[in-house]
This record gives structure tokens, sequence and C-alpha cells, in this order.
């Protein structure tokens, strides 16, 4: 009885569900699109039919379900479960798990993408058997969960590890936020391929002029061929991400830093680079004693971090 959770990975373009056994193994999985453009409430049906499919086609019912867990992208408030604002969905002020919860008559949790995915690596990831952890994910953005003592960190106003928006360079390049010089700015995929684009358009001699479209992983690419531009330009973001890593290690003293997000792809120059960072910028003690290493659940946090949710908000 009730043996099985339901984690949700609500997103822009697609929703992602999974049902799983109490330790978080997948018994099931779907993926559907979001179809943004018909609304919040249509939203929620899809996902209420999303769980529905769930349940049936793994040959449960209702009363096998011990929660569900839902990951959005903020900012939201998590202890009423009101998705405030989000760029990429049609949601103001909406609240999304009552619905859900007087469909199912099961507990239904909210967090935020970035503090979901830190819950998951914590609970059933890279983070298992530490008790002060942080998540980072690098991607268009850069964003962040903290574990503090075996319980995720949210704030006063539930934004806390909005890190993307530290300033690192007071009249740095203008962020989405409307402010100057941000982490993610300067550290994050589209800041490294908006530089990269900016080179080419400015008539640079660079290897970069042979695509159309550079995402960071052009400028990965085409820096480690040896390209002058590209290098220079990898060599700065890297800096700067190693820069805000190294200010997030002295403010928490972590056990470990866990890093997600596409960017992180371009794999073990990251992890070295941000490491010779840290060992310049942080305390030698805690420096050293801090782990930095990949996610474990990859592109899975986001499901398997709302079933961890809802796991750490029903023990
Ligand atoms: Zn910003």
């Amino acid at each position: 009885m009730k043996e099985y959770f339901i984690g949700i990975d609500l997103g822009g373009t697609k929703i992602a569900g999974v049902i799983t056994d109490l330790k978080g193994n997948i018994i099931k999985e779907n993926i559907i699109k979001t179809m943004a453009e018909y609304g919040d409430k249509a939203i929620v049906l899809r996902i209420i039919n999303l769980i529905e499919d769930l349940i049936i086609s793994s040959g449960k019912t209702l009363e096998d379900i011990r929660a569900v867990g839902i990951g959005s992208p903020g900012p939201l408030d998590p202890k009423r479960g009101i998705i405030i604002t989000t760029p990429n969905l049609p949601f103001e002020n909406f609240d999304i798990i009552t619905p859900i919860k007087e469909k199912f008559n099961v507990p239904v949790f909210l967090d935020n993408d970035a503090n979901v995915a830190a819950i998951g690596e914590y609970t059933l990831g890279a983070g298992k058997n530490t008790k002060n952890m942080v998540y980072i994910t690098v991607s268009t953005g850069i964003g962040g969960g903290a574990i503090i003592n075996g319980k995720i960190y949210r704030g006063n106003t539930f934004n806390a590890l909005e890190i993307g928006h530290m300033t690192l360079l007071p009249d740095g390049p203008k962020c989405n936020c409307g402010n100057y010089g941000c982490f993610e700015a300067l550290a994050s995929g589209t800041a490294i391929s908006k530089r990269a684009e900016e080179a080419v358009e400015s008539g640079r001699d660079t290897s970069l002029l042979n695509y159309f479209k550079i995402t960071s992983y052009e400028v990965f690419k085409e820096a480690e061929k040896g390209d002058s531009v590209s290098r220079h330009i990898i060599d700065s973001s890297l800096e700067y991400l190693g820069i805000g890593i190294a200010n997030i290690i002295t403010l928490f003293d972590p056990e470990v830093i866990i890093l997600g997000g596409g960017v992180m792809k371009a794999g073990q120059i990251i992890f070295d680079r941000i490491k010779e960072v840290v060992d310049q910028r942080c305390f030698k003690n805690m420096a050293s004693a801090c782990k930095i290493v990949p996610s474990a659940l990859g592109e899975k946090s986001g499901v398997i971090g709302a079933i961890a949710l809802a796991m750490m908000e029903t023990e």
C-alpha cells in the first residue's frame, strides 16, 4: 500500500513524468508536450492525464500512490503550491497543486527545478551520504540549490541560490534580469554563444565563421582545435565560472559541489579549470575538502528530483 511515487518535471516545451517505487527505481516514464499556448488550466489537465496514464500503464491504482512531486521553473511559492510567474509558461500566481490534490486525493509537493535537482542529487545521486552540498546547473542560465544539514535551503522568499544573478563584474554585460555583470551573463552557455557571435560580427579571424548557429558546444570544440578567439572566450567564461563557484564554496563550505546542465557536456576541461580557480581563490582547507563532481542524474535530474522531493516531504 502506498508504495509508489510520481514525479513530474514541468518545462516550457515538454512535461516529463515517472512513477517509481519507494527507492526511486523507475517503473514507467512518459514525456508529453507542454502546449503552453493553450493556457494554465490546459497544462494542469495535461499533467493530470499524464499522472493517470502513469498509474494505469504501470498496473497500479490511486491506493498505491504515496505522493506526487512537481518541479517547475520559478519563481514560485512551494509552501502554497503557487507558481508566481515564469518566462516560458503562462502562469501568473497560479495554484498548480490544489487541482491535482483534489483530483487524486494524494499529497502534492512543488519546488523550483534547481531545488528539485539538488534534492534529487542529495537523495539519489552524486550527493548521497553528504549533509551539506550545492547543486549548480549551467545551461542557458545558471541556477542552484543548496542542502544544508540535510535540508533544502529555500530562504525567506524562496529565492535562495538564484546564483545566476550574483553580480561578478560591476560594469559587465547586461543580463536578462536587467542588472549588469551577473554570473550568468558572464559564464552561462548563452553568454558563451553571445560572445562568439559578437566576435564573428566584428570580423575577427576565427573558425567560428564556419557555423551558421553557434552554441557553447561549437566554441568549446573550436577552442580545443586551437582557434584563438574561441580559446579566449572559453578561458574568460571558465574563469568567471570558477570565481562564481569559489564564492559559493566560501559561502557554504559544502562537502561537494555537483555540476549539471548542458554546458557540462564539454567535460573535463571545465572541471580542471574550475578546480584551478577554486584553489587560487578559496581557503586551502575548504577548497581541498570540497569535491567538485558531475551530476549523477543528468537529464533525469528533473523527474527523479521531483520523486526525491516527494520522498523528502513525506519522510
Ligand atoms: Zn541577472
